[in-house]
């Protein structure tokens, strides 16, 4: 029932997130609001890193992926943590910036950086660029020379692997946008003219297979892919120095779900590294991965405030909610499942199933489909459970709703991360 630690019940019998009172958080805050448990991201993050310090000797970089969840609080707590960064945008590589967040330990990627972004990354001394193509590889190069630097960069690599997730969130097939592949030769390719640019240093390999994934086999296909690829280069006079396996393990969402443990994912990866790196005689490259979800998604739930409850005899109870689809798009575009508890009294007995649906003008804005709930009444504060990731940071002014603020608990205690928009930050850039 509870998909994630983050939550108890307390002694009055209500939701607690970190420790802190729902209901107070709702009263304190607002409705809608995110909440966070910055200790359980904070203990995911210790997780992560102690894993590659065991399972690789120290020769590791767990990267977290801002886009999952990006303000500065969050990449303080990353610096805190002394993780390295993957950012996708130039906003991204912005709040890191005004966050002081070390620049060296920044990882720029995106199948489509712009000239404004690559010269931000260049300027701001961005640690290494993914490069996803050759277009942009002789631009970065041109940019770097412009401004007299040497630039580190890998390529994202198409290694050529089916994730069994979503059909959105599958990232390592040929058919896919991002990055070269590896069985046409083009990677090798655009390895070899990387070498030819002067202004460019490369440093490694880069793939990312897909996102949500729950299996560890298509993780451990992709390391022993990426190694032999690395003895490819080797063969062809170009050393690499790091291997970077992306993110994509999956969370609880839904208590149906199992997700792998992720020091026996490091470690069944760890085993293949070591074993091709043994066979071809290759170096062990350092290891970067780039958790996102895994590291928030569970350490956050959304709480709103119960408003009409419609049933419909014979069809569906809609139960609808002071938000939706402008704060968590996650059910609209991938037909994403969600958990709730009623906040305040998480452990009254289900009784009826409902949908629970968001107010934009979108009959497809629902937030959960056909869930078992106790009776809920008008008023009500309903918590959506591990919204933690990809919904802040995916949310919208659809119908010029403002965005909720982010409230991070910490020790127990709630505070504001990120304010709530008000409608003056509606019209703001209206002329
Ligand atoms: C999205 C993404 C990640 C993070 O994925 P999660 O599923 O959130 O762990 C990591 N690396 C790259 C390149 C990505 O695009």
């Amino acid at each position: 029932m509870f998909v994630s630690e983050s939550l108890s019940v307390d002694e009055r019998g209500v939701l607690c997130i970190g420790g802190a009172n729902a209901i107070d958080i709702a009263k304190e805050f607002g409705t809608p609001v995110y909440v966070m448990d910055e200790d359980l991201i904070r203990k995911n993050c210790r997780i992560y890193k102690d894993a590659m310090d065991k399972h690789y000797g120290g020769n590791g970089l767990v990267l977290y992926a801002s886009k999952a969840f990006s303000c500065k609080r969050m990449v303080k707590i990353v610096k805190e943590e002394g993780l390295g960064l993957d950012v996708v945008s130039g906003g991204e590589l912005y709040t890191a910036i005004k966050a002081d967040f070390p620049m060296e330990k920044v990882y720029f990627h995106g199948n489509n950086k712009t000239e404004d972004e690559l010269s931000l990354a260049v300027t701001s001394g961005v640690g290494t660029i993914v490069v996803d193509n050759i277009f942009e590889l002789e631009k970065l190069n041109t940019i770097a020379e412009n401004k007299g630097k040497t630039v580190n960069i890998m390529f994202r690599i198409k290694p050529g692997i089916d994730a069994h997730t979503h059909e959105f969130v599958m990232t390592g097939q040929i058919d896919s946008k991002f990055g070269v592949a590896l069985e046409t030769g083009e990677a090798m390719e655009a390895y070899k003219t990387a070498k030819q640019m002067k202004n460019l240093n490369i440093v490694g390999v880069h793939c990312h297979i897909g996102s949500q994934i729950f299996d560890i086999q298509p993780f451990e296909h992709a390391a022993s892919v990426m190694m032999g690829f690395i003895a490819d280069l080797k063969a062809e006079g170009i050393k690499i120095e790091q291997m970077n396996l992306g993110g994509g393990y999956g969370i609880k969402y839904v208590p149906e779900d199992n997700p792998i443990d992720y020091d026996a994912y490091i470690e069944a990866v760890s085993k293949v590294v070591k074993k091709v790196a043994a066979e071809k005689g290759i170096e062990m490259p350092k290891i970067l991965m780039e958790p996102g979800r895994s590291i928030v998604a569970s350490a956050g739930a959304t709480l709103y405030k119960i408003g009409g409850v419609k049933e419909i005899p014979d069809v569906r109870t809609y139960v609808s909610v002071d938000g939706g689809m402008a704060d968590n798009p996650r059910f609209i575009m991938y037909g994403s499942k969600y958990h709730a508890l009623l906040a305040n009294n998480p452990l009254a007995q289900p009784e009826k199933e409902v949908t629970i649906a968001g107010k934009c003008c979108e009959s497809g804005d629902l937030l959960i489909k056909d869930i078992k709930m106790p009776k809920l009444k008008a008023g009500d504060i309903l918590a959506v459970l591990a919204t933690g990731a990809y919904n802040y940071s995916m949310a919208s002014n659809y119908n010029r709703i403002p965005r909720p603020p982010v409230v991070m608990v910490s020790g127990g205690k709630p505070s504001l991360a990120v304010k709530r928009e008000t409608y003056e930050d509606i019209i703001k850039n209206d002329i």
